[in-house]
């Protein structure tokens, strides 16, 4: 079949194709620099199409070059962060953006966003005032201790106690202790940012109250202790408990320093979770301050908290790191809100959405599995093979990483010599408007519905009906 083919000669000028009233359309939507850019490059893959003797007069026609331009824009203008589901299993996904936020915060972030704030004003007497005091009342009553302040994330946390109060001296810490937490944040890196010198004690499974006190010296700051969020020693151990330390740190007059991770500000027990140390408890044993994450088991934005001495609060106020540190009133829109749901901890299960899905019953995630199956396995064909199954879920985050929470899901198998592949399925779950994310083990795909909450079901199937599956053969959608 001949195809009439154009050459370079033929291709419309720029200032033509401008006037078109599509084109003057697309510029309405996206600004004419966008539209302009996009013509240019459009134009360009003429020319080249032009050169090896494949650009065709059809291609050329104003009619044809308005879709191809209004496709390429969109996909420039397409938003970049976006909703997924969260499939994993692992309810706190560093990756996927950690905690998910109850509506009330969510609502005080919009207001934060819309409207200015009184983040820095006092409004009881009209005077200036200090973005942490936003917070700091709910924290001392959640946690008993004196203050708070707040920065970026725990990693910042603790680089600002480190330098703050260890800047040129030696930090006594445990062998055992010395962590590297996902996504890069590795005690002796942090340590040498700050400044501090690291003085290891005790071997990797044991240290003893003995080695702590051998270690301390004239060039001593402070002793620092870490919760070993994400791996666990088993076996022949032995480690120090924050109150046996703290009468050892005070009378040497030096501060107790803890890095609890997670920092539940509650005990999960009370809910069959696996029990994690709670804040209150470290202020309790005799910790002079203690950092944690905003957004592991709090449940709340992407922070660094820091409570203890007011004495020692205020070193680390009066630090120029802490102004590089600060956390902006989007985060404090958020997390307030999110702090002051534990101040009624009988209703925390419903209104806190980290601990509603770690709670979820695995009965009620088995019926959705039940819902859900004969939907997906319809969407797929018979290409693929869908089973519910029981699974389990974690925490994730770095907490309690050996501890798992029965939970209930889909798996899906592709069917032998019907062309199929899990690979191609979990890109194009991948593309989805609202992507799915799952894992993938023993040649399955993975899909754990434990966040998957109910009045997401819905959005959930229709995703399904979108699924595109290129070139997967059999005879489900999209083949
Ligand atoms: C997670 C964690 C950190 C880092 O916290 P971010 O909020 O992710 O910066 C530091 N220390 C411990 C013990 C942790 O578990």
């Amino acid at each position: 079949m001949d195809v009439p083919l154009a050459g370079a000669a033929d291709i419309p000028s720029l200032d033509k194709l401008l006037h078109h009233p599509a084109l003057e359309a697309l510029s309405a939507r996206h600004g004419r620099t966008q539209v302009v850019l996009a013509l240019r490059s459009h134009l360009e893959d003429f020319r080249r199409a032009a050169l090896n003797g494949n650009l065709t007069r059809a291609a050329l026609s104003e009619d044809a070059i308005a879709p191809m331009l209004a496709a390429r824009l969109a996909e420039k203008a397409r938003p970049r962060l976006i909703a997924v589901f969260n499939l994993t299993g692992t309810v706190l996904h560093t990756n996927l953006g950690r905690a998910a936020l109850p509506d009330e915060a969510v609502r005080r972030v919009i207001d934060a966003l819309r409207y200015p704030v009184n983040l820095e004003l006092d409004l009881s007497t009209g005077r200036r005032g200090d973005r942490d005091s936003l917070v700091e009342e709910l924290l001392c009553e959640l946690t008993g201790a004196e203050a708070a302040t707040i920065v970026n994330n725990n990693a910042a946390a603790v680089l600002l106690m480190l330098s703050s109060l260890a800047a040129r001296r030696e930090v006594i810490v445990s062998r055992g202790e010395l962590v590297e937490i996902g996504g890069s944040f590795r005690l002796p890196d942090i340590m040498r940012q700050a400044g501090a010198k690291l003085r290891e004690i005790g071997t990797t499974n044991r240290t003893h109250l003995g080695d702590y006190a051998g270690a301390i010296g004239a060039r001593t700051a402070l002793l620092l202790k870490v919760h070993t969020s994400n791996y666990a020693i088993r076996g022949f151990t032995a480690s120090v408990s924050v109150p046996e330390l703290a009468p050892l740190c005070h009378g040497h007059a030096l501060p107790l320093v803890v890095d609890l991770g997670s920092g539940s500000l509650i005990d999960l027990a009370r809910w069959q979770l696996p029990p994690e140390p709670t804040v209150r408890d470290s202020v309790a044993g005799g910790a002079d301050l203690v950092a944690f994450s905003g957004d592991k088991l709090l449940g709340g934005p992407q922070a660094g908290i820091v409570v203890g001495r007011a004495e020692l609060i205020g070193k680390l106020k009066a630090n120029p790191l802490k102004r590089a540190l600060r956390v902006g009133k989007l985060v404090l829109a958020a997390l307030e809100p999110v702090l002051a749901l534990y101040r009624a901890p009988e209703l925390l299960p419903e209104r806190l959405t980290t601990l509603r899905l770690l709670t979820r019953d695995p009965a009620l995630i088995r019926a959705q599995s039940q819902r859900l199956r004969p939907i997906i396995q319809h969407a797929l064909g018979d290409a693929y093979q869908v089973v519910d199954e029981p699974m389990t879920s974690q925490i994730g985050s770095g907490a309690l990483p050996v501890e798992q929470l029965p939970s209930h899901g889909l798996t899906v198998g592709a069917v032998k010599g019907r062309r199929s592949s899990l690979e191609r399925l979990e890109a194009a779950l991948r593309g989805l408007p609202r992507p799915i994310i799952g894992r993938m083990a023993q040649k399955r795909l993975w899909l754990d519905l434990r966040c998957l909450e109910a009045e997401e079901e819905e959005a959930f199937a229709a995703q399904w009906q979108q699924l595109q599956l290129p070139h997967a053969g059999g005879t489900g959608r999209g083949a």
